[in-house]
């Protein structure tokens, strides 16, 4: 029986009434939980206040004095206990305002007390309501600790009078009085190497510290442990499905690949893109699937990592596949394909949800024959009847929108299934795409194309928008084009579509033509409209795309340099970062323009202002994580991927990557956890993993 696993009914202190409540709120079944709920700040309870110091700019305090004077007042309703404390500078009091007669009897007129609590004003004089009071004594005696653990708590456990000495002191009971026996989890090599303290005087630091350098040790070794089990979990189900996953060998580069690098290929691939398409190459000539994530800021020139990639598998005598979010960003592709491959003799087509019968057709006999060597679509291709004579390679574009499901879609089109890229433009902080995507290899694009000018960015309240108009029209002396986004958060909203007209209509009437073409592009016209108002922009025939977060994605107008984003505190940061990426892809210095109401909340200033300071998308991706939380990212909600109980994925990276480093390398070095130092590691990880399936996502 494991001991851990008792009942906290059975825990002195504890009782059946206080155990239903640990269960209900805190959720605190066995001893287990309840060491490793853990405390979410600490008191310093090694500075102490004098009496004199005790006002409404300290929040707790601790005291050492002798209580000189205790009485009864009456007040509306009973009546409370008053003491006094004093040391040698001055007093103050002590209240209880439901205090029983054996707290009256309790106090010693005259010894030394040390004394803790909350500073409450009343009536502008400062008292301390129901003080910790302990002989200054016995505080002495007992075995220092530097930092008291505050514990969550809940309205009802404070109204059951379960206070944060009551909870301090059953852990207390268990850790330190019971000693109950807290096996090892992690080996001693591992152990010795990064220097950790034991499992069980880890926990008895947390909950106990006796300095801040046992504390931190404590801190890191659990969190440590936490990402360690995680991490374990995903390196073996990587390898498993390794394993398990036979791929296409694709060990030839041959005259497709060759051909473009060596004569099509218009720029030379910066570092970042060699190390990606080698990294690729390594893993599809490996006789594996491959599974891989490829992050690169918008521009940062992913389309043609996933051309060369594409160009292997043709290479190797397969199709491919390339698969965008929206019918704007397949057309994209398509034309992009088409265009860099058109002296090539290699076939293309498109295919989305507007495709006409006959065109399908002949897809569908290109695909069955093997003579349509790439298709570029929408869902359209993930439907189970678009059926390819031999998928070698499908690429997944804009990942963030598309979930696991898509990708199973692509794996059922093969025997073995084809390889499978998937490409994201909104970059995902790394320690949280190792945990996301832990089933996936993750590369990334850290640097973009060579002359590339840093997009500048400003923000204007709507009070400057006339300055703001004059600058749109230099620019357009210049010959530049002009975006000017709205929000549109919802479609049918029908506010923002008012918003939208009206805009439109000043920016017509600001702009008059003959002298000043203006395009409008928004959710609610007709596919073809749409479709016309974007050509005459891409054109050049307008010089002001007017739009709703449509263009977000795929439209590429090198030319269009001034992004104006309307409203820029109704979005969020890596949707601004998206808009921002419609500028700065020609040569020209590239702007954009951030216009906001007055009053702002202080996280859209925070949001505003980390636009204006960066056009890094992985700061930007970072900045939103710590300002949303993890939890909001990507409907990350509902995966319990977050779910950590002392370690923060955004906070504790470093240590996430130490964890999924070790966990790599006893991967490794022992592949089923048998050597016997491993035992440890095993059997915890046997434990944490048995009836749960944590990891579902995985497909
Ligand atoms: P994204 O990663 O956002 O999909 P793209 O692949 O669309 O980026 O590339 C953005 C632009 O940069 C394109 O116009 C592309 O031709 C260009 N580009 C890509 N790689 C390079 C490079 N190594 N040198 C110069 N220009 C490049
Ligand atoms: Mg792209």
């Amino acid at each position: 029986m494991d001991i851990l696993k008792t009942p906290i009914t059975y825990l002195k202190g504890v009782g059946e009434e206080k155990a239903n409540l640990l269960k209900k709120e805190l959720e605190i079944f066995v001893y287990e939980d309840l060491i490793t709920t853990f405390p979410f700040r600490y008191i310093d309870r090694t500075k102490f206040y004098k009496t004199t110091e005790v006002s409404a700019t300290v929040t707790e305090v601790q005291i050492i004095g002798k209580i000189t004077n205790k009485r009864w007042v009456a007040q509306k309703r009973g009546k409370r206990l008053v003491a006094t404390l004093s040391d040698d500078k001055g007093s103050v009091d002590l209240v209880w305002f439901k205090a029983g007669q054996w707290i009256y009897d309790a106090i010693n007129i005259g010894a030394p007390y040390v004394v803790f609590g909350k500073v409450n004003i009343f009536n502008g004089r400062a008292n301390i309501p129901h003080p910790e009071l302990e002989l200054a004594e016995s505080f002495k005696k007992r075995k220092a600790i530097a930092f008291q653990a505050v514990y969550p708590s809940t309205e009802k456990l404070v109204k059951k009078s379960f206070t944060q000495q009551k909870h301090r002191s059953i852990v207390r009971a268990l850790l330190k009085e019971l000693s109950i026996p807290i096996p090892e989890t992690l080996s001693a090599p591992l152990c010795d190497a990064l220097n950790l303290l034991s499992r069980k005087e880890a926990l008895t630091q947390v909950h106990f510290p006796e300095n801040q350098a046992l504390l931190s040790k404590a801190l890191f070794r659990l969190k440590f442990e936490e990402f360690f089990f995680v991490q374990l979990e995903l390196v073996l189900k990587n390898k498993i499905q390794k394993q398990k996953i036979k791929g296409h060998n694709f060990d030839i580069v041959g005259d497709n690949f060759n051909t473009f690098y060596n004569n099509y290929l218009p720029f030379d691939l910066t570092n970042a893109q060699k190390k990606v398409v080698k990294e690729i190459r390594r893993d599809i000539k490996s006789g594996s699937q491959m599974n891989r994530l490829l992050q690169g800021d918008v521009g940062s020139g992913k389309t043609v990592v996933a051309i060369l990639s594409i160009l292997i598998a043709i290479d190797n005598g397969f199709q491919a596949t390339i698969v965008a979010p929206t019918e704007i960003l397949a057309k994209q592709h398509e034309q992009s394909f088409q265009n860099l491959l058109k002296e090539m003799p290699i076939n293309i087509a498109l295919l989305t949800g507007s495709t006409k019968v006959a065109a399908r057709r002949k897809i569908d006999e290109g695909l069955a024959d093997g003579s349509l060597q790439i298709l570029i679509g929408t869902h359209a291709v993930l439907e189970e009847k678009i059926q390819f004579k031999n998928l070698g390679m499908a690429i997944i574009d804009e990942q963030h929108r598309f979930g696991v499901a898509q990708r199973a879609a692509l794996w059922k089109k093969n025997n073995p299934p084809p390889h499978i890229l998937v490409m994201t433009a909104t970059p995902i902080p790394r320690t949280l795409a190792m945990n996301l995507y832990g089933d996936l290899d993750i590369s990334v694009i850290d640097e973009l194309p060579p002359g590339r000018k840093e997009i500048i960015t400003k923000h204007f309240r709507d009070s400057h928008r006339l300055k703001v108009f004059h600058f749109i029209k230099e620019e357009i002396a210049n010959g530049r084009q002009v975006y000017i986004v709205y929000p549109l958060i919802a479609e049918s909203e029908k506010m923002d579509y008012k918003d939208l007209m009206d805009g439109y209509e000043s920016v017509v009437r600001s702009f008059p033509m003959p002298q000043y073409q203006v395009s409008i592009v928004h959710g609610q016209m007709k596919h073809q409209e749409k479709e016309y108002e974007m050509q005459r922009f891409v054109k050049g025939e307008t010089q002001i795309m007017v739009a709703t977060t449509v263009i977000e994605v795929g439209v590429n107008v090198p030319n269009a340099s001034v992004m104006i984003i309307e409203s820029a505190e109704r979005f969020g940061l890596s949707q601004l970062h998206q808009l921002r990426g419609r500028v700065g892809r020609g040569n020209e210095q590239s702007f954009c323009v951030l216009m906001s109401g007055n009053k702002l909340s202080n996280e859209a200033k925070k949001r505003l202002q980390t636009m204006v300071e960066t056009n890094d998308g992985f700061k930007i991706a970072e900045t939103d994580l710590l300002l949303r939380g993890p939890g909001d990212l990507m409907g990350t909600k509902q995966s319990g991927i977050m779910d950590f109980k002392i370690a923060n994925i955004v906070q504790d990276g470093d240590i996430l990557e130490q964890a999924r480093y070790f966990a790599q390398k006893i991967v490794a070095d022992d592949p089923t956890l048998q050597k016997p130092e491993n035992s440890n590691i095993s059997l915890a990880y046997q434990k944490a993993t048995k009836g749960k399936e944590l990891w579902k996502h995985i497909s």
